[in-house]
């Protein structure tokens, strides 16, 4: 509780000082680039002051349902401009951004008055897991969630059950838009959004392999993990080649990548005219790309994820082993990939 009233006293100073400046300092012609300039102390530590503060908001108090909506907006602005803070751009409209959300702002310094998260609830066991829900989900929805973490420990108890143990965090849309669920190798925990639910349960897995990969496995098979996975990456051009060759995509009218649809509206001579669809969001852009290119796209794609298992796979060897482990729990890889991973981990 006192890194609560520490992080509470240094959030309140950091919002005050900013809006002080903001009033103070400011004159009506400014741009936003003398802005900027004016402000930068007060702005860079009202991040450093909000992040943490949020992150112990989560961890130890109960969120009145009544405010959970505005908590969640709140933590979700700050997120995204702390992400152009640390990147030091100039933060656009950020005093209309500021005076908008002010009120959200001074709602998360009620926090003190919430009471602390306890044995209510709020919290239960799974297994060797303490499942916290930290966004008011309704009991149903909580109840999912146990689900989820029950299947986990179940997929996950025969190989790889020393990572069966700890505090997941269900929490609301706080970070990226993209990010499920996250693990923080600091803490050695693990966070997971209920925005997907046909995702959840890999996400989860996903999440666990990382605790594996850190803490439970040695140098010489990370590097020989490596290896695999550089390989992988000088195969994939030419697989994409080939794979070009031999599909129709001419035909093709759905063209799927991850989370986005591309449909095939009309083809002229070299060019496609697209409609791309989120499957999240239902949210659609009309496009006019050039066939080659995007035919090469497409068999870069599919060829990256036959090698990798999946797109985010191929981005670093980390996360290639969260993917495959989640894929090899749920019995997803190929019998290449799954000798890889049983090979290297000695699974
Ligand atoms: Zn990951």
């Amino acid at each position: 509780m006192r890194k609560f009233a520490k992080n509470a006293a240094e959030f309140q100073a950091a919002l005050y000082a900013l809006n002080t400046a903001i009033t103070t300092k400011l004159k009506p012609e400014m741009t936003d680039w003398w802005i900027a300039y004016h402000i930068r102390n007060e702005y860079s530590d009202f991040f450093r002051a909000a992040l943490p503060y949020m992150r112990t908001i989560l961890e130890e108090k109960q969120i009145p349902q009544q405010d959970a909506k505005a908590i969640e907006i709140a933590m979700r602005e700050i997120n995204q401009k702390a992400r152009g803070a640390n990147a030091s751009r100039t933060p656009k409209g950020l005093v209309s951004w500021f005076n908008k959300n002010l009120p959200k702002f001074q709602l998360l310094l009620a926090a003190d008055q919430w009471p602390a998260r306890n044995t209510t609830s709020d919290l239960i066991k799974v297994g060797n897991f303490s499942v916290h829900n930290t966004v008011g989900l309704s009991a149903e929805e909580f109840k999912f969630v146990s689900s989820i973490v029950e299947q986990a420990s179940q997929l996950l108890s025969s190989k790889f059950a020393s990572v069966l143990y700890g505090d997941v965090y269900v929490v609301g849309q706080l970070q990226d838009r993209n990010a499920a669920a996250w693990y923080e190798y600091k803490s050695d925990k693990v966070y997971i959004r209920l925005y997907d639910r046909s995702r959840a349960l890999h996400d989860l897995l996903h999440e666990l392999s990382h605790r594996y990969y850190r803490k439970f496995t040695d140098a010489h098979a990370q590097r020989a993990w490596q290896t695999y996975h550089m390989r992988l990456h000088a195969r994939m051009p030419a697989m994409a080649v080939q794979l070009l060759r031999e599909t129709d995509l001419k035909n093709e009218t759905h063209l799927e990548f991850g989370d986005d649809v591309y449909i095939v509206k009309s083809q002229a001579e070299s060019l496609l005219t697209l409609t791309k669809m989120k499957k999240s969001t239902g949210k659609t852009k009309e496009m006019i790309v050039d066939k080659s290119s995007f035919f090469t796209i497409v068999a870069r794609y599919r060829a990256t994820t036959a090698l990798f298992t999946s797109q985010y796979a191929s981005t670093n060897p980390e996360e290639h082993f969260c993917d495959s482990v989640a894929d090899f729990v749920l019995n997803k890889l190929n019998q290449e990939q799954q000798e890889a991973l049983t090979t290297i981990f000695n699974l």
